[in-house]
């Protein structure tokens, strides 16, 4: 997806900052972050959510990065909160899978 910002971010064609990066999905800060911890687990390949086929290795690197970031941004022990926006009624802006992982601060009980 040639005009997709996470494909070019995920794939370096935009230098950022890697706090994870294995052969599936790479994991860098959320340029508005919404908590002192918030980072983006993003495939390299292009998905458009949770739902569009998404390979099982795929879902295991993104598994291994959220625990990776959590042991690096301090949060394992806290807990952090796993975010997945699934099209535009949820929220979805980015139309490339990406789970926020959220932390750093309490966040309240509830779902939204
Ligand atoms: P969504 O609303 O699609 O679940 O979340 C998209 C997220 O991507 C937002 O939190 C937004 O701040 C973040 N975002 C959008 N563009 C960029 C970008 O170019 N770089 C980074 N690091 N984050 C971005
Ligand atoms: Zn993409």
């Amino acid at each position: 997806m040639s005009d997709c910002i996470f494909c070019k971010i995920a794939n370096g064609e935009i230098p950022s900052e890697f706090l994870f990066e294995d052969e599936n999905v790479v994991a860098f800060r959320d340029l508005n972050p919404q908590a002192p911890v918030h980072v983006l687990v993003v495939p390299k390949a292009h998905h458009e959510n949770f739902v569009d086929n998404v390979p099982a290795e795929t879902l295991a690197s993104m598994e291994a990065a959220v625990r990776a970031v959590a042991e690096k941004c301090g949060i394992a022990e806290t807990g952090f909160r796993c975010i997945m926006n699934t099209g535009t009624a949820a929220g979805q802006t980015v139309m490339h899978l990406h789970m926020h992982v959220l932390g750093g601060k309490p966040l309240g009980e509830g779902l939204i």
